[in-house]
């Protein structure tokens, strides 16, 4: 295709000429992504394929032979979105381009999301004549995505919410006038002597089964959200009905994490925890300061011997 200069001739891609339809053509064939070409008819029963790609056979497993005048309806299913197929007519017989994404079906019934443009192809009237649909299965992609979402929740030693879920929640339940927040701010005791006499990984160790015993109680109360906001430290919000149901539900984690030795690779070791109980109560304590009057309490607890559960007072607002 070099011209005597050594250079290669652009493509115009207004040109009838053979050689450039067919380059075009090829392109289409062999493109990464999927291509699907309809006719425009957009009345009942709907566009019919005139055109699919190698890519769009692999995707969804329909050969171009077997596509062929029947209409993209054949991909979808009780999971693709209305809202997006009324969008498309509507841009569509707008004259508009249509970018959305999906869920659509293969050959055998396996779902996929899939991303796609459709752009019309006019005749010399500027009338359509065909849609050109470019599909991307992104269906990896999005459960990478929604992945990283989830591990930017998560504590990654625990698998409990971390601060950033838990700051999050508590806005949420903050913002919500009629429900009273019950917080719970609790502290293992003399963890770093677990750490310096059995070393780091017997401390791991112990932080797992504290979240796992924790994670028991705040499963059996509705609307409990446990986290592990720092080191060796988690906070549990939940709506509550009085001030001093903050407490008892402290208090039932305070007695199941200690009931029984917690077993390390060198032996047993008998753990407790401390817990400072606040409540939004407006009679007492303003919502915004609730997570200070949790840690004052449980500054009370460590310091009234610990393996206790201290309650808010006016005092610690
Ligand atoms: P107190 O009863 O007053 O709470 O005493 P403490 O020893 O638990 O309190 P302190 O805050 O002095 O020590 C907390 C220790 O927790 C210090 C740190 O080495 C340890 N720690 C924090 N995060 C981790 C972790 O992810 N893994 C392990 N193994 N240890 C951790
Ligand atoms: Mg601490
Ligand atoms: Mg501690």
């Amino acid at each position: 295709m070099a011209d005597r200069d050594g250079t290669t001739p652009a493509l115009v891609n207004t040109s009838r000429d053979d050689a450039t339809l067919r380059i075009l053509g090829e392109a289409v064939a062999s493109a990464y992504d999927a291509v699907m070409i309809t006719d425009a008819r957009l009345d009942l029963p709907g566009p019919r394929i005139v055109f699919v790609n190698a890519a769009f056979e692999r995707m969804t497993g329909w050969s171009a032979a077997e596509l062929t005048t029947l209409t993209p309806r054949i991909l979808q299913g009780p999971e693709t979105d209305r809202t997006t197929l009324q969008r498309l007519r509507a841009n569509l017989s707008a004259g508009e381009p249509f970018q959305g994404s999906t869920v659509n079906y293969r050959r055998d019934g396996s779902p996929f999301i899939m991303e796609w443009s459709i752009n019309a192809v006019t005749d010399d009237d500027g009338a359509p004549r065909y849609f050109v649909a470019v599909q991307r299965d992104i269906t990896a992609f999005r459960r990478r995505l929604a992945e990283a979402e989830e591990g930017a929740r998560t504590d990654a030693l625990t698998g409990l919410a971390n601060r950033r879920a838990y700051d999050a929640r508590l806005s949420a339940m903050l913002a919500q006038p009629d429900l009273v927040l019950g917080l719970l701010a609790m502290d293992i005791d003399r963890f770093k002597s677990v750490n310096d006499t059995y070393g780091h990984g017997a401390g791991d160790a112990v932080l797992v089964e504290v979240s796992r015993r924790m994670a028991s109680i705040a499963a059996s109360t509705p609307g409990a959200l446990l986290a592990r906001t720092g080191g060796e430290e988690f906070s549990m919000l939940m709506p509550v009905t009085s001030a001093d149901s903050a407490a008892a539900i402290g208090e039932r984690i305070r007695a199941t994490v200690a009931a029984q030795p917690i077993v390390i690779d060198t032996g047993e070791l008998d753990i407790t925890i401390s817990v400072g109980a606040a409540t939004a109560d407006p009679s007492m304590l303003a919502a915004d300061r609730l997570s200070h009057a949790a840690d004052r309490a449980l500054y009370r607890a460590k310091e009234g011997g610990r393996d206790r559960v201290e309650l808010a007072g006016v005092g610690d607002a």
